[in-house]
């Protein structure tokens, strides 16, 4: 006997309102009823362990058929189905969640159960104008149920003839839906979602799923092959990653998962290959950035956690407790990581720093925890390639490197091709200078001049060499200061009226250059911020460069000595051999400047 009954909502539009609202990405329907199809078969075995379910549990799969022409998607379980009681009151009495129930019950039985989705079975109406369930409990004398509900609030209730325990929901697409009833869409779906599930799942009568993936294993059963053959099954095209972490949380959150420490080349490699969030082995995202530290984004792999809260909001998601805590726990677990290789292999650990440094310099930036860890192996480039600690830095350029107030100054350069004439100039006075070309690098330096004590970071072409760590050491000018003016005015009554070069003389080594551009440090650093960040809130900050003459150079003493003419042609020379070298010198007056010098070869 058929009955019909009424699906106890309140508003009588709800489905509709699922269609709508529910999920931005109506293909997550099919998650929701394969998750419920494993649930159902955990809980088949963890009873048949428990002895309260008798009788063979046979071979345990789920089983996907699609029907293009009647335009059906079926999902078959063995699991342990449902009576006609229990169809009333799971699924006719809405977002009722009998998992919690469940788990509750057996929790000490090791049930993995999936829930917490959300709305879950009645997700199916998201594409099907009808749905259509037929289950067989395992309950002894259970007769077949088959329930059924073509979107409207009422339902219909009676006699199925399923032989088989376990449970076939059928979905009859809506016509608005009809993209899912397409084999290629199906098994896309399935292959983002289901991948990794627990229990195996058959469509067109091939297993797409690998049940028991690599994270869900101990680690100590795991070698080398295992996480870089299991890095190629998430990554196909990746290169071998670094190496791994393998998290085992079990109290006071569960968190399981490998981060791998991918082998980086390019931007587009971090972006790429996301981290995948998964809960119970269901693929939930791959937009982790709430529950990630940020830092980390960069890695890749799979983290598992049933304890993270999801159909949450996001503001939500980053103060729930649980989720501070697996962020805190997964941070200090790649440093302690980090730690162990390099103390176990510091050469090792070297090789890796172009990858692994940008990791360790953004930790670094965005984390306080993290620093507290990683000042110990963040590593230090110079320009002759050698990689120092921070401390061993310090001690490296003590003696060389303190200026007149006993504060240490570390030199830097981004390009050592562009500056290759101040890295020479700082090298011949016995000082070294630090390469810190990568993007994170700007963000870094000021982050760790805050962090050192007593330090100030200067790029090599901030100041002229004598100036740059200032030792209160005054060299003598072999011109007189009335001569030092005349130059400086000779320069200014040339240059003066581009504005944007400010000029100065100083008395430096004979062999130093006559002239030399230079921006201070602080007002270079203002510039590259604003741009980073492309906006204005310097405004029009008006571009301004220092030019130091050097009153020691034997082209001081000339230029006060000849003639207007000469004397025009030799500053403009000088000044742009000046521009040159700190790639100034653009457009006519590039061109004026090989035409004339072409002219002076013939
Ligand atoms: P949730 O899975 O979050 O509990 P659902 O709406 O998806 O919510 O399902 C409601 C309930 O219906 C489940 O808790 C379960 O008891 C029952 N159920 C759904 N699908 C199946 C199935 N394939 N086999 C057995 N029971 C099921």
């Amino acid at each position: 006997m058929t009955t019909k009954g009424n699906i106890s909502v309140h508003t009588e539009n709800i489905f509709p309102i699922i269609k709508k609202f529910l999920y931005s990405d109506h293909e997550i329907f099919l998650r929701e009823l394969v998750s419920n199809a494993v649930d159902a078969t955990q809980k088949i075995k963890t009873l048949s362990v428990s002895g309260e379910a008798k009788g063979e549990l046979g071979d345990l799969k789920i089983t996907i058929k699609l029907n293009t022409e009647n335009k059906t998607l079926h999902i078959i379980d063995n699991g342990i189905g449902m009576t006609e009681d229990e169809v009333g009151k799971y699924i006719n009495q809405l977002a009722f969640s009998s998992a919690e129930e469940f788990l509750e019950k057996y929790k000490d039985k090791g049930a993995q159960v999936i829930g917490h989705f959300g709305l879950g079975f009645y997700s199916a109406f998201m594409v099907a104008h009808t749905v259509e369930l037929h289950t067989l409990s395992y309950k002894e004398n259970a007769s077949a149920v088959k329930w059924s509900c073509d979107g409207s609030t009422t339902y219909e209730i009676g006699a199925s003839d399923r032989t088989q325990r376990g449970t076939e929901i059928i979905l009859h697409f809506a016509e608005d839906s009809l993209e899912f009833n397409d084999s290629s869409r199906i098994r896309g779906i399935l292959t983002k979602y289901c991948k990794f599930l627990p229990v195996e799942i058959e469509f067109e009568e091939k297993v797409i799923n690998n049940p028991a993936p690599l994270w869900t294993k101990s680690p100590s059963e795991c070698k080398t092959e295992d996480y870089e053959q299991f890095y190629k099954e998430l990554y196909p095209f990746a290169e071998t990653p670094l190496f791994w972490i393998h998290l085992n949380v079990d109290y006071p959150f569960k968190l399981t998962g490998i981060l791998y420490f991918p082998k980086v080349k390019t931007d587009f490699d971090l972006q790429k290959n996301k981290i995948q969030l998964y809960s119970n082995q269901v693929f939930v995202t791959d937009s982790v950035q709430d529950i990630v530290p940020e830092f980390l984004m960069l890695l890749h792999g799979v983290i598992d956690s049933p304890d993270i809260p999801l159909n949450v909001s996001r503001s939500y998601l980053q103060s729930d407790g649980n989720v501070k805590k697996i962020n805190s726990h997964i941070t200090k677990k790649v440093a302690d990581k980090l730690d162990e290789i390099f103390r176990a292999d510091r050469k090792a650990f070297e090789d890796k720093w172009e990858s692994i440094g940008l990791f360790v310099k953004y930790g670094i930036v965005t984390d306080e925890k993290f620093y507290e860890k990683a000042n110990k192996f963040c590593l230090l480039q110079n320009t002759e390639k050698q990689l120092f600690t921070i401390e061993e830095y310090k001690e490296k350029i003590a003696a060389a490197q303190t200026d007149k107030d006993g504060k240490l100054v570390v030199l830097y350069t981004n390009d050592a091709i562009a500056h290759d004439s101040f890295c020479k100039s700082v090298q011949k006075r016995g000082y070294d200078v630090l390469l810190m070309d990568n993007p994170i690098d700007n963000h870094f330096i000021s982050n760790i001049e805050y962090k050192i004590e007593n330090t100030t970071w200067k790029r090599v072409d901030s100041e002229t060499v004598d100036k740059l760590i200032d030792k209160d050491e005054k060299k003598e000018s072999v011109l007189s200061e009335a001569e030092q003016t005349s130059l400086k005015e000779t320069f200014e009554h040339q240059f003066g009226a581009m504005g944007k070069f400010k000029f100065e003389t100083n008395a430096l080594a004979t062999d130093d250059h006559f002239l030399t551009l230079t921006k201070p440090e602080w007002e270079r650093r203002m510039m590259d911020m604003q741009r980073m960040q492309g906006n204005s809130m310097f405004g029009a900050f008006p571009e301004s460069w220092n030019v130091v003459v050097n009153t020691n150079h034997d082209l001081a003493r000339k230029i006060l000595k000849i003639e207007t003419t000469e004397k025009t042609a030799v500053l403009q020379q000088a000044f742009d051999l000046a521009r040159l070298s700190q790639n100034l010198l653009h457009g006519e007056e590039l061109t004026n400047f090989i035409h004339r010098n072409y002219e002076q070869l013939k």
